[in-house]
C-alpha cells in the first residue's frame, strides 16, 4: 500500500510561504523583525544543518528554533563513486524509504539526477526502479533536499544542472514537484536557472500542461519505450529540449539492500 510523506516542515513550503511563516514565528516570539531576515537564508541559500549550528544567533533562540521549527534532513545511507567521477547517493527518508541521486561532473558542469518518488508505478521495461513498484510520493523537501544535502556536505558540490531522471515519474507527483521547482529555481532558495532544470517524463499530459503553464521556462524531455500515457504524444505548447544527460538509463552495481538502478 502506498505511504504518505512525513509531516510537512518549513522546508516543504514554497519560498514566499516559508518566509512568511518565519516572519510570523519571529513576531509571535516577540523578536525584532530583523531576526526573520537573519534566519531566512539559512533554509536554502546558505543552508544550516541544524539551527544549533547558526552561531550568530543567541543560544536560547537557537534552542527554541530547534525545538519549534527543526530543519529536516535526508540521511545518507550509501555513497558510491565511479572512476569517471560520477557519484551515487542513497538517501534514507524519515520513514525508512530509500531514494537515489546521481551527481555527474562534466567540466565546469555538475548535473544532479534527482528522484521525485520512492519507487515508481509505471514499470518501464528497461528500468529497475519500475520493478520495485510504487512506494510513495516525495514531499517538496525530499525532492529539493537532495540538492540541499549536497550543499551541506560540500558547497563546492552544488549542482549547476538538475534532471528529474532519478526514481519516479515527476509529473505523477506534480503538487510536490511544482513546489520543489520553486525551491530549486528561486534566487531566494537554491537559485538554479530554469533552463538548467530538466523534467523528464513518459508523457503525463495533465502534468505537462501544468508545467507549461508555469511562468519559468523549465526544460522537459520525454522518455519512453512504450506508448505514451493518455493517448497520442501531445504537442507541448512550450516544447523545449536540452542535451540528454549522461545519467540516462545508467545502470549501477547495487548496494546491499538498495534499489539497483534508476532510469
Ligand atoms: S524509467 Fe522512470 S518512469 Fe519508467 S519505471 Fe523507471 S523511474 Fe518510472
Amino acid at each position: 500500500m502506498a505511504r504518505t510523506p512525513a509531516t510537512p516542515t518549513l522546508l516543504d513550503l514554497p519560498p514566499e510561504a516559508a518566509e512568511a511563516r518565519l516572519a510570523d514565528w519571529v513576531a509571535a516570539a516577540g523578536l525584532p523583525a530583523y531576526r526573520a531576515r537573519q534566519l531566512w537564508p539559512r533554509l536554502w541559500q546558505r543552508p544550516a544543518a541544524s539551527w544549533l549550528d547558526v552561531t550568530d544567533l543567541p543560544s536560547p533562540l537557537r534552542a527554541r528554533l530547534e525545538a519549534e521549527l527543526p530543519l529536516a534532513r535526508l540521511e545518507l545511507a550509501t555513497e558510491q563513486r565511479s572512476q569517471d567521477g560520477t557519484r551515487k547517493f542513497l538517501w534514507r527518508l524519515s520513514d525508512g524509504e530509500l531514494i537515489e541521486s546521481v551527481l555527474i561532473p562534466s567540466g565546469e558542469r555538475r548535473t544532479l539526477c534527482i528522484s521525485s518518488q520512492a519507487g515508481c508505478a509505471l514499470g518501464c521495461v528497461f528500468c529497475a526502479t519500475g520493478t520495485m513498484g510504487f512506494r510513495r510520493n516525495l514531499s517538496p523537501f525530499e525532492i529539493a533536499g537532495q540538492v540541499r544535502e549536497l550543499v551541506l556536505r560540500d558547497p563546492a558540490d552544488k549542482p549547476t544542472n538538475i534532471v528529474f531522471m532519478g526514481m519516479g515519474e515527476p509529473l505523477l507527483n506534480w503538487e510536490a514537484v511544482d513546489v520543489a521547482l520553486s525551491l530549486l529555481n528561486s534566487p531566494e532558495a537554491l537559485g538554479i536557472g530554469a533552463r538548467h532544470i530538466t523534467i523528464s517524463t513518459v508523457g503525463i499530459v495533465p502534468g505537462m500542461e501544468a508545467l507549461a503553464a508555469r511562468p519559468s521556462n523549465f526544460a522537459w524531455r520525454s522518455r519512453s519505450t512504450r506508448p505514451p500515457r493518455n493517448g497520442a504524444w501531445p504537442s507541448c505548447p512550450s516544447r523545449r529540449s536540452t542535451t540528454w544527460p549522461r545519467c540516462s538509463r545508467r545502470r549501477w552495481p547495487s548496494a546491499s539492500g538498495s534499489p539497483s538502478s534508476t532510469c
